[in-house]
């Protein structure tokens, strides 16, 4: 029995569910860096987002001979010339304080016009074994920032992401909706078609 056990490198809950709902049905066992406790963390100072996904992959499976599917990915808010871009997680200094965050976000754009408010989430995933990167991909997803935070689901700048199209935020957007129109979902449903080639 072809049995294969895939690592998703990351321990922001949000994204991880969002990573298993895109990923279901994929016959793999899914298990989260939560399985790792000891584990250094890989440090994401590359300047890039393929940069960043890139080493996570490739170190967590060197850590723990795992294949492993890294995601890095954030916001570019073309007013802020693409900040805050690899540094979105730590924007306002502290690793993950999606509120501070937020509100470093909306305080930035104060003076900016609702027509210049253009943004975009970009996400990269990388799957890679112990020496090497099996597939790779790339997902866009485009939007405007609003100040008024709107909607209770996703994670990070969800909450004041709007996107025209659907006439809602992407905490606004049921977790299919998101999940079928993200940047994560687009670069995940190109990985799909190799990630099953690869599981024969
Ligand atoms: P990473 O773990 O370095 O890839 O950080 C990603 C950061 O970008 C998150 O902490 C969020 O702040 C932001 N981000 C990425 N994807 C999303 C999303 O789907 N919704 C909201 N924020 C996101």
């Amino acid at each position: 029995m072809n049995h294969r056990v895939i690592l998703i490198a990351s321990s922001n809950r949000g994204k991880v569910r969002e990573i298993l709902a895109i990923l279901a049905g994929v016959p793999a066992e899914f298990e989260t860096l939560e399985r790792y406790p000891g584990l250094p963390e890989v440090e994401e100072d590359a300047d890039t987002f393929e940069g960043n996904a890139t080493r996570k992959a490739m170190q967590y499976a060197g850590r723990t001979g795992r294949w492993t599917l890294a995601d890095d990915s954030g916001l570019e808010v073309d007013a802020l010339g693409g900040a805050p871009g690899v540094l979105s997680a730590r924007f306002a200094g502290k690793q993950g304080d999606d509120a501070a965050n937020n509100a470093k976000l909306v305080s930035l754009l104060r003076e900016v016009p609702p027509e210049k408010r253009t943004a975009r989430f970009r996400c990269f995933v990388v799957l890679a074994n112990e020496t090497a990167i099996l597939a790779k991909a790339a997902g866009v997803f485009e939007g405007m920032i609003v100040d008024e935070p709107r909607g209770a689901n996703g994670f990070g700048y969800d909450p004041h992401f709007y996107v025209p199209e659907v006439g809602m935020t992407a905490a606004e957007m049921p977790p299919e909706l998101k999940n079928a129109l993200s940047h994560r979902a687009r670069a995940l449903i190109q990985l799909r078609p190799r990630l099953l080639a690869l599981l024969g």
